[in-house]
């Protein structure tokens, strides 16, 4: 605070070296799970609206800390941004996402997409599209199960390296999705210049569309500039039937949320795969 005196800014500053050792201790054990290989993947299912089906699934990743036990992305992402370290572990993630895509097609299981976020230092790396090339030969991956999701500032940046980037990732067969639609100040018009598959809207809009009638109109608004640029869009965070019904009642064709299934561990959504209801 601007009154709080000298004593104020020297608490300020002790406040200050703690948080930077907490963010270095939080490298230094990142560092040594991406060695030990301390993380895992959990998928939520994507729901097609009509007739419920499946239609693949979001990738999130998870780190199981040996003393600390399960933490969640939204604590360790970000400093995993901040370091670097979300390079190697972004590839970590791919490689992943690829071998199980190749693995559930060799056991016969029906094909899903299977949706990766990437992060905006990913998406910057010049060698990006090449790494993920690299990534399907090595693992024998089909690049039509697997889907990228870019947030909008990842798309904001740079307008032609993007549109070069994407163009060299449709090569390989795969589908962009932005992510998080709405949260960041941009409009769909510059959406159009590039070869983008769908877009997801924020679980924010979502979450109160049934009581709140502006996010109601944006979410209106959103499908409605979306299909006249034929994109398909898919909703997140949808928790209550209610919401569902007036998502498909607005023409959203896929949803994804705690409504339908939370983020499952590997076997059950391979279980998920096998149910006949969805192949
Ligand atoms: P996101 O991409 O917006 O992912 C959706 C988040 O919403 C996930 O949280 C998911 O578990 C949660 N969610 C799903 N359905 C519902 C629902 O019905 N209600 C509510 N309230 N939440 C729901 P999670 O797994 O904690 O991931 C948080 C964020 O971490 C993700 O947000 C994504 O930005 C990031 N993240 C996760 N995995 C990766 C990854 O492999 N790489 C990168 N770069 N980021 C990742
Ligand atoms: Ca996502
Ligand atoms: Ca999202
Ligand atoms: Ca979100």
């Amino acid at each position: 605070a601007k009154d709080a005196g000298r004593n104020g800014y020297h608490f300020h500053s002790q406040e200050m070296n703690c948080k930077a050792h907490e963010r270095m201790e939080l490298e230094t054990s990142l560092r040594r799970a991406l060695e030990r290989e301390e993380f895992f993947l959990e998928f939520q299912p994507i729901i097609r609206a009509s007739g419920d089906c499946l239609v693949g699934a979001e990738v999130l990743v998870r780190w199981q800390h040996p003393v600390k036990g399960r933490v969640m992305p939204g604590t360790f992402i970000p400093a995993a941004e901040n370091s670097g370290l979300i390079l190697p572990l972004g590839e970590w993630v791919m490689r992943k996402t690829c071998e199980k895509i190749s693995e559930w097609r060799k056991n016969g299981l029906p094909p899903v997409k299977l949706s990766v976020n990437v992060s905006g230092r990913q998406f910057e790396q010049r060698n990006f599209a090449a790494m993920v090339r690299d990534i399907l030969e090595e693992t024998g991956a089909d690049g039509a199960s697997l889907q990228l999701e870019l947030t909008e500032t990842s798309l904001m940046k740079d307008a032609e390296a993007t549109a070069r980037a994407l163009h060299s990732l449709r090569e390989l067969n795969l589908r962009i999705v932005v992510d998080d639609f709405g949260t960041g100040y941009s409009s769909l018009g510059y959406l159009k210049n590039y070869p983008i598959d769908h877009i997801k809207i924020d679980g924010s809009f979502v979450r109160d569309i049934c009581d709140n009638p502006d996010d109601r109109s944006i979410v209106e608004a959103i499908i409605a500039m979306a299909d006249k640029l034929n994109l398909n869009v898919v909703a997140e965070g949808v928790e209550t039937r209610e919401q569902r019904d007036l998502l498909r009642k607005l023409g959203y064709q896929e949803m994804q949320g705690a409504f339908f299934y939370r983020s499952l561990p590997e076997e059950a959504f391979v279980s998920l795969l096998r149910n006949p209801r969805f192949s």
